[in-house]
């Protein structure tokens, strides 16, 4: 069981100025700060971190809303983590996410949904790795 995950609070959380009500409830639900920032992404490196989704119709809007302004990336740890997270944050469209979760609190659609949250082990890696060298994390983990 993996115990990191990476979360990142997207820019239509930061606009909402609830930086802090989102870090209050991932800390409240256990986990730990590992390393965090706030950044302005690049297209390239927004683009980057979502090739996943590159044939996707939505890619092109999802790498402009990730771009529209400051996102805060955070490395977190806890037992279970990228299982926890995704039960903390909800559903990705958040008509779907159960009450008490992040998107549900302050998501106003599938697209512009607040939070990010790594979907497996091996991807919580990638993506934490993607924005903090290894000065950056508090724990290196042999990353
Ligand atoms: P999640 O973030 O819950 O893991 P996905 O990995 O499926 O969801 O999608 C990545 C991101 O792309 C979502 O968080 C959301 O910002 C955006 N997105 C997903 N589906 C859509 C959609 N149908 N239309 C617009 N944007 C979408
Ligand atoms: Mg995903």
């Amino acid at each position: 069981m993996g115990n990191l995950t990476l979360a990142i609070i997207k820019p239509d959380a930061v606009r909402q100025n609830v930086i802090g009500e989102i870090i209050s409830m991932i800390t409240a639900a256990g986990f730990k700060i590992k390393a965090m920032k706030m950044i302005n992404l690049s297209r390239e490196s927004a683009m980057g971190f979502y090739e996943v989704h590159k044939e996707r119709p939505f890619y092109g809007e999802l790498v402009d809303f990730m771009t529209s302004g400051p996102c805060v990336p955070i490395m977190l740890e806890k037992e279970n983590a990228v299982e926890d997270y995704r039960k903390l944050i909800g559903a990705t469209d958040p008509a779907q996410a159960e009450e008490g979760t992040v998107r549900k609190r302050f998501a106003k659609s599938k697209a512009e949904n607040c939070v990010h949250g790594s979907d497996s082990d091996e991807n919580a890696l990638i993506e934490i790795a993607h924005f903090f060298s290894r000065d950056e994390r508090l724990t290196n983990y042999g990353l």
